[in-house]
This record gives structure tokens, sequence and C-alpha cells, in this order.
């Protein structure tokens, strides 16, 4: 059965832009799914240890039959093909994909929680995911209105189409 998925890309290392732009033709080539649609790349602020370069953020929809931890296991090596390898949380990373949304389900095990935990309180996931999706709404029910409203743009821009 097929799933809609939503994937938050990142990365601030190591030619940001390049990085999630080659994410994105990998997922369209990657087997069970099909790459429906993709936001702009917007930059922010990195949040994270010490002085970190600035990160490149977009978001991509896609629809699957990969299960979401089979679908999991496909993004950590897609991570790990752009060279990610430490694993401490929030570094500077070339790459960083994260499930946003698994169809309408809540997951809750130890390698995943979807909705992604952080995702209503991110400008840089709730604005692309938003341009994508402006009629989504979370497994709770909240809509995208809703999240923009409670979220601030902040330092948020839109660097490319
Ligand atoms: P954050 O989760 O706050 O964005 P991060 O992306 O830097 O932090 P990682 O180091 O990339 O965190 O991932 C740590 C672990 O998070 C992964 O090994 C994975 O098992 C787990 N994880 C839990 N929920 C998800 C999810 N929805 N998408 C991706 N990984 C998840
Ligand atoms: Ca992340
Ligand atoms: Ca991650």
């Amino acid at each position: 059965m097929l799933t809609t998925v939503y994937i938050g890309i990142g990365s601030n290392m190591k030619d940001p832009m390049q990085q999630v732009s080659r994410a994105l033709q990998t997922l369209a080539k990657l087997p069970n799914c099909t790459l429906v649609s993709q936001s702009s790349m917007y930059s922010s602020d990195a949040v994270g240890p010490g002085q970190q370069d600035s990160y490149i953020n977009a978001v991509a929809e896609i629809n699957t039959d990969y299960s979401a931890a089979e679908l999991l296991e496909q993004l950590q090596t897609i991570e790990a093909a752009h060279g990610r390898v430490r694993k401490e949380r929030w570094e500077p990373r070339p790459l960083d994909l994260d499930i946003l949304l698994y169809g309408n389900q809540i997951i809750s095990t130890s390698t995943l929680s979807v909705p992604h935990p952080e995702l209503s309180r991110r400008h840089f996931v709730l604005y692309p995911l938003a341009e994508i999706a402006p009629e989504l709404a979370l497994p709770d029910g909240r809509s995208m209105s809703q999240l923009l409203k409670e979220c601030s743009i902040g330092e948020l821009l839109k660097v490319a189409e």
C-alpha cells in the first residue's frame, strides 16, 4: 500500500545546496518510492554546539510502500553516502533526512518518532512543508495554518525555487 510521506532534508556542511539537491535526486530514484513534490530551499541559522554554518533545508513529499522502519533505513543509507559519519545530535552534517510524517500514523518506537517531535516548533520544517502541502493536517488534527501562526518565520529565507 502506498503511503504519503514528508521528509525533512537539511545540510550545513560541504556545499549544503548541492547536498540537498543531490539528496532530492537520490530520493527520486529510490526503489519503491515516487517523488511527488519538493519545496524550495530555505536557509536558517544553525542551532547546536559551537559556531556552525547556516543550514539549507527543504521538504520532499514521496509516495512509498516501504514501511516507516524500512524507509528510515534507506534514508540513513543515503546520509551515509553523503559522508555523514559522526553520530552526535545537532552537530554539523552534510545531510540529515528526517521522516516528518508517515501518512496519518503516529509511531513511537526506540528508533522512530513520527510525526517528528520538533515538527511544530521548527520554522525550517514548517514553512517548506506548508509550501508543498498547505492543506495538510497533523494526525492530531492541527492544520498548517494553525501551526504557522504559532511558529514565527524568524530569519528563515527562501534561497532557491
Ligand atoms: P532531531 O531529531 O532533533 O532533528 P537529529 O536529526 O540531529 O535531531 P539524528 O542524529 O539525525 O538526530 O538521529 C538520531 C536518531 O533519531 C536516529 O538514529 C533515528 O533512529 C531517530 N529518529 C527518531 N525519529 C525519527 C524520525 N522521525 N526521522 C528520522 N530519525 C528519527
Ligand atoms: Ca533533524
Ligand atoms: Ca535526523
